[in-house]
């Protein structure tokens, strides 16, 4: 909903980088105040940080969130939908071919949907028909944590947000015709994308 509000903002004229509440509010119509209120879900005003949200782009990058880690899990549930929160915060999962970045080829950057931090670039996505968004390579190597994952009866890879620890999904090797041979399979409710704007090119993490 967090990238909903931006757009709503974007559209009503004003630039969320300070907090609008609540003399921008004051400076809208009533009814284009309550949409956007209402497209935001917000529980609260001023200190309430913002989180990404799949899509299948926002015009701008997401906030990063001040010292996730020290988020409690009432604070995620403000933040995230429960479907995030879910795979985010309790290590679920979204279905097969149900994520709305499955099959998404636009140029652009994967950002952490709870907490902002770049993690992927289109550059390494690929469609390994596998039902979820696929890349070969991190944006960079400390942009994502690697655990090992003995869970449901499988020996495999967690990969969490260095940044946040939200979960993201799992690494396999199992994609050799792919430079690195590795298959991140990551939820696409995990990821913000953001498409490149027109003319720009997708530029690695430094
Ligand atoms: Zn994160």
């Amino acid at each position: 909903m967090a990238s909903l509000w931006y757009q709503e903002a974007d559209r009503a004229g004003y630039l969320a980088s300070t907090c609008p509440f609540p003399v921008a509010c004051l400076q809208l119509n009533m009814k284009l105040a309550i949409a956007v209120l209402l497209a935001a879900g917000l529980v609260t005003g001023c200190d309430r940080p913002v989180a990404g949200e799949e899509s299948a782009g926002p015009a701008t990058r997401p906030v990063m969130i001040d010292n996730p880690t020290k988020l409690s899990d009432a604070d995620w549930q403000k933040l995230l939908t429960p479907e995030q929160y879910r795979v985010l915060r309790e290590k679920g999962t979204e279905r097969a071919f149900t994520g709305k970045l499955t099959d998404v080829t636009d140029p652009g950057t994967y950002y952490c949907a709870a907490c902002g931090q770049e993690l992927f670039h289109s550059t390494t996505k690929f469609h390994s028909g596998c039902g979820w968004p696929s890349f070969y390579a991190a944006a960079a190597g400390d942009r994502v944590k690697l655990t090992k994952d003995l869970s449901a009866g499988m020996v495999r890879t967690e990969v969490t947000c260095s940044r946040c620890g939200s979960h993201l999904g799992h690494v396999f090797d199992d994609a050799p015709d792919q430079p690195t041979g590795q298959r991140y399979c990551i939820n696409s409710v995990s990821l913000t994308f953001v498409p490149d704007a027109k003319g720009a090119t997708t530029q690695p993490a430094k």
